[in-house]
């Protein structure tokens, strides 16, 4: 199997697989992403036994492909407390699991020249009080003083004090292994081509190599949800943006954490270097699904569109979005033909972006290219995720269209669906997450924050 670093990724962090699949579990997890990895998690800690089933490698999609932003400042209102949660879960996960997630709370910084940007932060901070979440805004002066070395005519900023990043090649890998020890059976390189139901409810999954019954199943399943919910006449619009990063090799710190100017975006690794997005550069590709969808997207579409390209490419052909009826249960799906989806990366923008850097940071002068990548990134037409039931599939339980930000809200995404599964009182009111909002209308017309 094709590992990270043959997709651009730096090496993801091994997990083992187990080897002889079950018949049965009480909840089959679908999807090995930062998700389905802390929804298994949660699920077994509440002593349920859980299959989590991944088609290629943990971590080897979205997961594995994030800058590691684990953020409450400028998250939508509606994933606020869900935000909040799961910043306190990753101050608290790798000491209860015994393993480094790679979390450091080391500050985020976002800088402007722009006043309608500053003036929409300042509105943020006054809502995010009411959800006793500090931000603090940066005068000029203030600004310029947290981003030495790059003191241009900045006229304010925020600062997100105890927001931080987590490595996107640990993070999921490692809370894998901690649900395996508590008993949680995971399978790599093994895809759920689709459900099972019987009288009416979800009674199991088939998988490449068997079935396995189960009274509840999770799709998790990042960019491929929407086709494997088609496949059983589930209607989830979901559309894909093709976004590149790349990281370097270690060079001088010039931030603790992660910087938005208006031409980049930077955020230091564990390991030295760092991670460069050139900022306004994701591409909205063409493909039948997001054309299926094209309704549903039109007011998210307008909302974003300095900051999109259009383009039209191989994915409208091959991958997640490319229209499928109901293939049938006993030949390979779709998914087994992508074990790892790794879109590639747009390169004509690396050299600039680096270039950029450098000449506002000449102390990073030397610093180099180290792998490219691309992410297919899973957007609903609100920007908010699916965490839900599916009223019409009693059984089946969605946690997916994280779109762009769900890496640091993952592990309360994660949980909370654990807790809708189990029926238990959930962590925060999931109201703002219930898929039935993106199928009756009432999610139409509302873009949220990415
Ligand atoms: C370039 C980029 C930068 C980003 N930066 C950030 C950031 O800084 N902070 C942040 O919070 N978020 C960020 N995100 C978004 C974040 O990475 C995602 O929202 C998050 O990782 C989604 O996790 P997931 O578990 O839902 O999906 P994924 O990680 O995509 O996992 C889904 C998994 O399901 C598996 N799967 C699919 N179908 C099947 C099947 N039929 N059977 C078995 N397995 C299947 C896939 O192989 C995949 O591994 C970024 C995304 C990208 C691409």
């Amino acid at each position: 199997m094709q590992n990270g670093s043959a997709n651009g990724l730096p090496p993801l962090q091994e997990v083992e697989s187990d080897l002889q699949l079950p018949t049965r579990a009480d909840v089959v997890v679908i999807g090995g992403g930062i998700v389905g990895v802390s929804a298994a998690y949660s699920l077994a800690r509440k002593g349920h036994s859980v299959v989590l089933l991944e088609k290629g490698r943990v971590a080897a999609e979205q997961s594995g492909r994030n800058w590691g932003w684990c953020r409450k400042q400028n998250r939508d209102e509606r994933e606020l407390p869900l935000a909040k949660h799961s910043m306190e879960l990753w101050e608290t996960l790798a000491g209860e699991i015994g393993a480094d997630m790679g979390f450091r709370p080391t500050g985020l910084i976002y800088v402007t020249k722009d006043k309608d940007t500053l003036a929409a932060w300042e509105d943020w901070a006054r809502m995010a009080q009411g959800y006793q979440v500090h931000s603090r805004i940066l005068t000029a002066d203030e600004a310029r003083a947290l981003t030495p070395g790059n003191e241009q005519n900045w006229i304010g900023g925020v600062h997100a004090p105890t927001d931080g990043r987590a490595e996107p090649s640990m993070a999921a890998a490692a809370l894998a292994e901690a649900a395996r020890k508590l008993g949680v059976q995971l399978f790599q390189g093994c895809a759920v081509r689709g459900l099972e139901t019987s009288g009416g409810r979800v009674s199991g999954v088939v998988t490449e190599r068997g079935r396995i019954a189960a009274s509840a199943v999770l799709c998790a399943a990042g960019a491929w949800s929407s086709m494997l919910c088609r496949r059983h006449s589930i209607s989830l619009p979901q559309a894909g943006v093709r976004s590149t990063v790349f990281c370097t090799t270690p060079a001088a710190e010039v931030t603790p954490g992660g910087l938005v100017t208006p031409d980049f975006t930077i955020s230091r690794r564990l390991d030295g270097g760092y991670i460069i997005a050139a900022n306004d550069r994701g591409r909205l590709e063409v493909t039948p699904q997001g054309l299926r969808y094209a309704r549903e997207f039109w007011p998210m579409f307008q909302t974003r569109r300095k900051s999109l390209k259009i383009g039209f490419g191989k994915a409208f052909f091959d991958g997640p979005e490319t229209i499928r009826g109901k293939w049938p249960l006993d030949r390979p799906s779709p998914f087994e033909r992508h074990r790892i989806y790794a879109p590639p990366p747009d390169t004509s923008i690396v050299q600039p972006a680096l270039d950029r850097v450098i000449s506002t940071y000449p102390a990073l002068q030397g610093m180099q290219m180290a792998r490219a990548w691309g992410g297919w990134i899973d957007c609903t037409p609100d920007s908010v995720p699916v965490i839900s039931a599916v009223d019409k599939l009693p059984g089946f339980f969605l946690a997916t269209g994280f779109s762009g930000h769900g890496f640091g809200i993952g592990p309360g995404a994660g949980r909370l669906a654990a807790d809708l599964i189990a029926g238990d009182a959930p962590i925060v009111d999931p109201t703002p997450f219930r898929y039935a909002r993106l199928v009756d209308g009432t999610a139409l017309g509302k873009p949220g924050m990415m």
